[in-house]
C-alpha cells in the first residue's frame, strides 16, 4: 500500500483547526497536514467577541503562544456587558474574574481577520506541521486503511481525520450523521462600522435584546481603531416563523430605533452587510466516527444563548488532539475507540451549553427578561451575582431555576 501523505489530516485552520493543529504538534512526531480554502490572513463572519474561554484555552493550549497573543497588537480588551432588555432599560455587567487584572482584561474584541491569522501564522510556524492554504476540500471518503480526502489540488490520504471546517462544511455533510435543524441553529449578520457614537466605558460589549428577535439579539461590539462591529442573530425557527428578512431587519433598526438610530447618525458602514450560520450546542450529537472527530462548528457546539463559538471550536479542537495522539499511538482508529472523543467534549462543555440552552429559552418570555434587569438595576447584590455568573457555572445554574425567579418575585 502507497504511503499516506499524512498521519493526521485536519480540515479547516479557524480556531478549531489550528487549535488541534498546535496541540497535535505538541504530542508526538506526527505528520500533520492541515488544509484550507482560503488564504490567511481571511475574513470570517463573526460578532469577533473571544471570551474569557479563549483566553484560558489559549493557555493551555502553551504558555508561549498566550505571551505572544499578549503581545498581539490587533485586539482590545474589553472589561464586560451591557444588556438590554426588551423594554429599553439596560444593564451593565462587569466581568467578575478572579484572573482579571487591568493589565489582563477577562475578554477582547478583535477581527477575525486578525485573530485567526494569528492562529494560522502559529500552525505555519510548527516543524511538523503543513499548512496548505487555497486547497478545497471536495469530498471526504473513509477506506479500510486511511481517509482520502479529494481536494482542488489533488487527493490527500491520512490515518485519521479532523473536521473542523465550519457550519455546514464538508466533513459535517459527508461524515456526519446529525442534520442542521431550524431550532438548533441560528442566522447571523454583521457589518463594520466606523464612527458609532456612545460607545460604553472599558470596552463594554453591548447585547439588545429586542423584542422581535427574542431569543436572539442585536449587538455593537467596539473595535481598535473607531470601528465597531454590528450584527443580529437569531434562531432559524424564529427567522422562518415570522418570515423575518434579516437584512432589512437590520437596516431598520439601525435608522429608526429610538434609542440606537441616534449612535449611527454620524456612521458609515464599511465593507457592507454579511452573513453566515450559527449551528447552536442545544442537542447532543454523534462528533465521531470510524477514523474522522468533528471539532468546532462542525460539530455544532456553539453556546446557544450568547453566540459563542470561538472558545468552544478551540476547546473541542484542542480535545481532538488529545484523542488522536491516543489514536495514532495505538492504531486504533474504530468508531468504538473515537467515542472517547464524544464523551470527553460534552464532559467538558454539556453542563454549560445545556444550561445556556435553558436561558435561551427563558430569553423567550421578554417579560421575565424586564423583570430581572429591572430587579438587579436597583439590587446591587444581584447585580453582583450576575456579574459572577460568567465565570461561576454554579451561580449561573442558578439564573435557570424557577426558583430564582421566585424568590427575586418576593424580593428576596
Ligand atoms: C454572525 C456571527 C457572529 C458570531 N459572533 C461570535 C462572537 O462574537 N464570539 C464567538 O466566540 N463566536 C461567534 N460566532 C461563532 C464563531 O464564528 C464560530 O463558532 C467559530 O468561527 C467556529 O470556529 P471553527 O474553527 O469551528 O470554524 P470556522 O471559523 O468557520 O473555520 C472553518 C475554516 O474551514 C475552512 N473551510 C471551510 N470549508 C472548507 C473546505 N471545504 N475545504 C477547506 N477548508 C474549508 C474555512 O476557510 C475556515 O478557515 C459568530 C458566528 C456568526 C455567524
Amino acid at each position: 500500500m502507497p504511503e499516506l501523505n499524512f498521519d493526521a489530516l485536519i480540515v479547516g485552520c479557524g480556531p478549531a483547526g489550528a487549535s488541534a493543529a498546535i496541540a497535535l504538534a505538541q504530542k508526538g512526531a506526527f505528520r500533520i497536514g492541515v488544509l484550507d480554502k482560503a488564504k490567511f490572513p481571511r475574513d470570517k463572519i463573526c460578532g469577533d467577541a473571544l471570551s474569557g474561554n479563549v483566553v484560558s484555552t489559549l493557555k493551555a493550549l502553551s504558555p508561549a503562544l498566550y505571551e505572544r497573543f499578549q503581545a498581539f497588537p490587533e485586539k482590545l480588551g474589553s472589561y464586560g456587558i451591557r444588556f438590554v432588555a426588551p423594554n429599553g432599560k439596560h444593564l451593565d455587567v462587569p466581568f467578575k474574574s478572579p484572573r482579571a487584572t487591568v493589565a489582563e482584561p477577562p475578554g477582547f474584541i478583535s477581527r477575525r481577520m486578525d485573530f485567526d491569522n494569528f492562529l494560522a501564522s502559529e500552525v505555519k510556524s510548527l516543524p511538523n506541521v503543513s499548512l496548505l492554504e487555497e486547497t478545497l476540500a471536495e469530498s471526504v471518503q473513509i477506506g479500510q486503511e486511511s481517509v482520502a480526502v479529494k481536494t482542488n489540488r489533488g487527493t490527500l490520504t491520512a490515518a485519521l481525520l479532523i473536521g473542523a471546517d465550519g457550519a455546514n462544511g464538508v466533513t459535517t455533510r459527508t461524515l456526519a450523521t446529525f442534520k442542521p435543524e431550524d431550532a438548533h441553529f441560528c442566522a447571523g449578520l454583521r457589518a463594520y462600522y466606523k464612527g458609532v457614537s456612545g460607545m460604553r466605558e472599558q470596552n463594554f460589549i453591548e447585547l439588545h435584546f429586542l423584542r422581535e428577535l427574542l431569543p436572539g439579539y442585536f449587538w455593537i461590539f467596539p473595535l481598535p481603531n473607531g470601528y465597531a462591529n454590528v450584527g443580529l442573530g437569531v434562531l432559524s425557527r424564529v427567522v422562518k416563523k415570522k418570515r423575518l428578512d434579516l437584512k432589512k431587519l437590520l437596516a431598520r433598526i439601525i435608522e429608526t430605533h429610538p434609542d440606537i438610530a441616534p449612535r449611527f447618525k454620524r456612521a458609515t458602514m464599511v465593507n457592507g452587510v454579511k452573513g453566515y450560520g450559527l449551528p447552536l450546542g442545544s442537542k447532543r450529537r454523534a462528533l465521531s466516527g470510524e477514523r474522522f472527530m468533528l471539532a468546532g462548528d462542525a460539530a455544532s457546539l456553539i453556546d446557544p444563548f450568547s453566540g459563542e463559538g470561538i472558545g468552544n471550536a478551540m476547546k473541542s479542537g484542542k480535545l481532538a488532539a488529545e484523542v488522536a495522539a491516543e489514536s495514532l499511538a495505538q492504531r486504533e482508529f474504530s468508531r468504538e475507540f473515537l467515542k472517547r472523543y464524544d464523551e470527553r467534549v460534552y464532559q467538558k462543555l454539556g453542563s454549560e451549553l445545556w444550561l445556556s440552552h435553558t436561558l435561551q429559552r427563558l430569553a423567550n418570555f421578554p417579560a421575565l427578561f424586564n423583570f430581572v434587569v429591572n430587579r438587579a438595576r436597583n439590587s446591587p447584590t444581584l447585580s453582583e451575582t450576575i456579574s459572577c455568573m460568567f465565570d461561576d457555572l454554579e451561580l449561573r445554574r442558578e439564573l435557570s431555576k424557577p426558583s430564582f425567579y421566585v424568590k427575586l418575585l418576593l424580593g428576596r
